[in-house]
């Protein structure tokens, strides 16, 4: 029996099916490789090009493999880019997921794994974010992806289909040897942005907003690593094949860094003196998003290794000096 991992080209899914790999899990993976890299799938993974809101080809390949569980990473991310185009989000990310339900359904594959985000809280209540709080997102992306959480659990009501939605905060770092890594383009994160002014990519980088609500005015996030948000996928599958219902569960690690913070502990994990200076706000950034991820670590028993963001700063550091123009380095 296979796992599936849609999105399996992409930064956090090539990081998904390495573990699954480690773990000898035998995996499928497909993705449309409009942003993901064929170089970054695992070779041990069977992949297909496949869009999902192919169905014909979706439902070809559920009927060639013996798919078990889903993991769905297979959306599109960038903030600003949904603000302006919001229907390119509507259609691949919440259309994508109904045709894949679809497919799930026909061939009776009950259990799917979802990429949620800290995005479906909009502005927060109180910090830091319950799964509990109001879900009222601010901009189109996170109202794709809770949409999507919403139609799972129709989905489930109506056909049984049990879901884990993981509500992911900021996400860094590359797994320890350096052989996958963070690759977009363009690149709007943060961590790979300081990273391109430590290696001369860029000259410098530019920290949005210095006048926010924070003890020294740049806005606060929570940074993950990569593998340990792989790993509470793993748990989240372990979690739904033992027969549990659906749920949600919030991924970060409950601990704030602002932006200067970041650049900081980027000059000590690179040991580069990274030049930094201070432009507008991007529009939509709230001061702080800081998870409350206690749920995770109860019910899932998640326990993130990397708890301090210098560590989580120098596992990228290593992918970006050895690939300094990402995939395109191979
Ligand atoms: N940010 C920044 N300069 C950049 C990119 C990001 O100051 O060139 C800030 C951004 O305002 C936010 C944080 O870094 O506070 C994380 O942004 P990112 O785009 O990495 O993730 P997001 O929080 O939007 O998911």
């Amino acid at each position: 029996m296979s796992v599936l991992v849609l999105g399996g080209a992409g930064y956090i899914g090539s990081h998904m099916v390495k573990r699954l790999v480690q773990n000898n899990q035998d995996v499928v993976v497909v993705d449309s490789l409009v942003t993901g890299h064929r170089q970054a799938v695992d070779p041990k993974a069977t992949f297909y090009q496949v869009d999902i809101r192919d169905k014909d080809a979706l439902r070809e390949v559920f009927q060639k493999e013996n798919i078990e569980q889903v993991v769905h990473f297979a959306a599109f991310s960038i903030v600003p880019e949904s603000v302006a185009n919001p229907l390119k989000y509507f259609d691949n990310n919440t259309s994508g997921m109904i045709t894949l339900l679809e497919v799930m359904k026909e061939f009776d594959v009950k259990q799917i794994v979802f990429s949620s985000t800290a995005a479906t809280y909009g502005n927060p209540v109180h910090i830091p974010i319950k799964e509990t709080d109001p879900q009222q997102p601010i901009n189109p992306y996170g109202e794709s992806k809770l949409m999507m959480e919403k139609i799972m659990d129709w989905a489930d009501q109506a056909d049984g289909i049990k879901w884990v939605a993981l509500r992911y905060f900021n996400v860094a770092g590359a797994i320890e040897d350096g052989s996958i890594g963070e690759d977009h383009n363009p690149e709007t994160h943060l961590v790979p942005i300081i990273l391109q002014a430590a290696n001369g990519q860029r000259d410098h980088i530019e920290m949005f907003g210095d006048d926010y609500n924070t003890p020294d005015g740049f806005n606060v996030r929570d940074y993950v690593h990569v593998i340990d948000l792989a790993d509470a996928h793993i748990l989240a599958l372990k979690y739904l094949a033992e027969g549990n219902d659906s749920n949600q569960f919030n991924l970060g690690s409950a601990t704030g860094f602002s932006v200067k913070e970041m650049v900081e502990a980027a000059r000590k994990a690179t040991g580069v003196d990274i030049k930094a200076q201070v432009g507008p706000r991007r529009p939509g950034d709230p001061d702080i998003l800081v998870a409350n991820s206690d749920k995770a670590r109860d019910v899932l028993g998640w326990k993130p290794n990397y708890d301090n963001v210098e560590d989580i700063i120098k596992t990228a550091w290593n992918w970006t000096e050895s690939h300094p123009n990402g995939y395109n380095d191979k």
